[in-house]
């Protein structure tokens, strides 16, 4: 069992760090919020006062943050935790945050000579829980290997796609097409339910036929078509729009990038940042349906 340091316990890395220490790793945390450290103490993961008092001899550091900057702030700089984590420390951020943001934080990581790679999931906070989540990462694949150490006690699934920012990239072309999908799906819900079907039906007919995808297996955007899903519960819980619009934003920053060419993934963004303007930020990601609703 490893020595491991947890930064960053919100609704992700919280679950997250409790399986770990239920896995019987000896987990030490650190977050900038108190009732964040307190809400894990009761499931065995230590408190640290600070991020460098929990990274001290730990064999593997994690990290699960908002956004590339915090990652940044976290790990470099003067006050960065790269002048403090062991070289024989293996760094795994799970954060989903840009592409750029992770080979900077590796490069610098790599400077003082410690190892890193950069490992976004996929699952939720369900799947956190569970720790059922899937690892998408990115690094040198003797590293992933060392990674599964603590990987595994968190996920069911871990994929290698390629070098420090590989994982990033591969998250984001995922949830980009996801959104496109479940936008997809709706319009064409709604435009049957316009023309007199009852959707219940035509996702039928569409399972069985060429438009069958995964929002249309396991999580219908058309209330009340299929049970267990966030669309049947008023679109509580799942993927919030939040995410999504911030996944897309990523999305887009490393199409401007690489100079793809992404009118779907553009689209979609469009249509979740206006969803998420007009008050259902905190909605799961398939109450778009609900924009293309007729109102009565
Ligand atoms: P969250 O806002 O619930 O948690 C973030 C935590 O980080 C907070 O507790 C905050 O206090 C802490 N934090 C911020 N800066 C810190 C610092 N410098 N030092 C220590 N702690 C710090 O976010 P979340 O939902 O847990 O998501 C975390 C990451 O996982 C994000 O990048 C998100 O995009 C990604 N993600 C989330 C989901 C989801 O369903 N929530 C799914 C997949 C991926």
């Amino acid at each position: 069992m490893a020595k491991v340091a947890f930064i960053g316990l919100g609704n992700m890395g919280g679950p997250m760090a409790i399986n770990l220490a239920k896995a019987g790793h000896q987990v030490t945390a650190f977050d900038l919020s108190a009732s964040a450290l307190a809400q894990v103490k009761a499931e065995g993961v230590a408190s640290a006062g600070s991020a460098i008092a929990a990274v001290t001899d730990a064999e593997f550091v994690i990290s699960m943050l908002p956004a590339g900057k915090h990652v940044i702030g976290l790990y470099l700089g003067e006050q960065g935790l790269a002048n403090h984590i062991a070289k024989t420390a293996l760094v795994i951020d799970c954060s989903t945050i840009d592409a750029a943001s992770a080979r900077k934080v590796g490069a610098g990581l790599a400077e003082h000579g410690i190892a890193f790679i950069d490992a976004p999931v996929s699952g939720g906070v369900g799947g956190a829980k569970a720790g059922t989540l899937t690892f998408i990462t990115g690094g040198a694949a003797a590293d992933f290997e060392r990674a599964k150490t603590v990987l595994s006690n968190m996920g069911k699934n871990l994929f290698h796609a390629g070098d420090i920012g590989a994982g990033q990239v591969a998250k984001i072309c995922n949830n980009m097409l996801l959104s496109i999908l479940m936008a997809g799906t709706s319009e064409a819900l709604q435009m049957g339910i316009d023309n007199g079907l009852d959707p219940k039906v035509l996702s039928d007919i569409m399972l069985k036929s060429s438009g069958r995808n995964w929002t249309l297996e396991l999580y219908n955007p058309c209330p009340d078509v299929m049970e267990n899903v966030p669309s049947s519960n008023g679109y509580q819980g799942g993927f919030l729009v939040d995410l999504m619009a911030k996944d897309l934003g990523l999305a887009l920053e490393a199409s401007l990038q690489s100079n793809s060419s992404t009118p779907m993934g553009s689209l979609a963004r469009s249509l979740y940042v206006t969803h998420q303007r007009a008050g259902h930020g905190k909605l799961d990601f398939s109450s778009i349906f609900k924009m293309f609703e007729k109102k009565s």
